[in-house]
């Protein structure tokens, strides 16, 4: 773990810095406040800190402030280091911001086991971010597919209408539905129509930009989101999808299957009439629904063909 040394004394920065080289930390040592805010607020910057109280520039108790200031600053684990030995300063210090408190001059054994207790917050603060993560992850997502799920696909359309309705950039949507995909699972079993609903998925992350965004609607059902282009490039997504799912088939446990994709494509703003995004999805439906019509395995546009 990187450890951040900030002490103006070159004799004691030079101590605790061997100390904690020989304990296994890489060691980033300053001899001022000022240089050790900049150090934190550098990218890949260390999350533990040990600051001398007196120092130039920006004393030890200032950064801690400073540090806290700073809601969009990752948590340092700060620790003070000082001569100052009374209560009320180690009760200004802890004030300040600091998590622990270490009083000149210090047995090293003491340093070691406060800076293990020291990892072991930050530690538990990891585990706790990366659930946090898995849980927003898990609330977006479609577990099966790994897309965006109804309600995030749906809220991702009225930003990107909220943003064209700002600029003059159309939002389109594709609705893409597996054909007969009930035959699938009839034919191969749920596990293996599970297996063909991920390369589908798969498919079409593949075909999209940067900027687009795929979920799915429903069961085998797709709905995509793709900002700021005109309806060619709409239907040019659209039937790069069509033509990958019906290209070859699908490499499942039950076995090979083949199967087919109809799509609609809807669009809005820029010379075409801006709509909700209910309307927009209830267009690019309409239109994948008479993709159905037309004998399945194609794309048909709400707008016509270059409307
Ligand atoms: P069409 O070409 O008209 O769309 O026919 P279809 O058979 O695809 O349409 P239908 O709506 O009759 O059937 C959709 C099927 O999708 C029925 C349902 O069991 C299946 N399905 C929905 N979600 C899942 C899923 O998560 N896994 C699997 N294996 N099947 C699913
Ligand atoms: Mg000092
Ligand atoms: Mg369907
Ligand atoms: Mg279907």
């Amino acid at each position: 773990m990187k450890i951040l040394i900030a002490e103006d004394d070159p004799v004691s920065r030079r101590l605790l810095e061997s100390l904690l080289l020989k304990w296994g930390y890489e060691v980033i040592a300053v001899s001022n406040g000022r240089e050790a805010l900049q150090c934190l607020l550098a990218e890949n910057a260390p999350r533990l800190a040990l600051l001398d109280w007196a120092m130039p520039a920006l004393d030890g108790v200032e950064l801690c402030r400073n540090i806290r200031a700073r809601e969009t600053l990752h948590y340092v684990y700060s620790i003070l280091i000082t001569a100052k030995s009374r209560k009320e300063d180690l009760i200004l210090g802890m004030e300040a911001g600091a998590d622990d408190y270490i009083v000149k001059p210090y047995d090293p054994d003491e340093l070691r086991v406060r800076l293990r207790a020291a990892r072991r917050i930050l530690d538990l603060q990891d585990t706790l971010l990366q659930k946090q993560e898995q849980l927003k992850s898990l609330a977006t997502h479609d577990p099966l597919t790994g897309l965006l799920n109804h309600v995030a696909i749906l809220d991702i359309l009225e930003n990107e209408l909220d943003r064209s309705s700002r600029g003059d950039n159309p939002v389109s949507v594709i609705m893409a539905d597996i054909d007969h995909f009930k035959g699938v699972n009839d034919t191969w079993g749920h596990i293996a129509g599970d297996a063909v609903l991920r390369g589908v998925a798969a498919i079409i992350i593949r075909s999209m930009r940067k900027y687009d965004s795929p979920g799915r609607y429903g069961g085998e059902e797709f709905l995509c989101v793709i900002p700021g282009c005109g309806l060619k490039e709409a239907l040019g997504i659209a039937r790069r999808i069509n033509a990958t799912v019906a290209e070859k088939p699908f490499d499942t446990s039950e076995g090979m299957i083949s199967t087919t994709i109809s799509l609609g494509v809807a669009i809005s703003g820029a010379q075409w009439k801006k709509v909700s995004g209910e309307e927009l999805v209830h267009l690019a439906d309409q239109a994948m629904y008479r993709a159905k019509d037309n004998g399945r395995n194609r794309v048909e546009s709400a707008q016509g063909e270059l409307a």
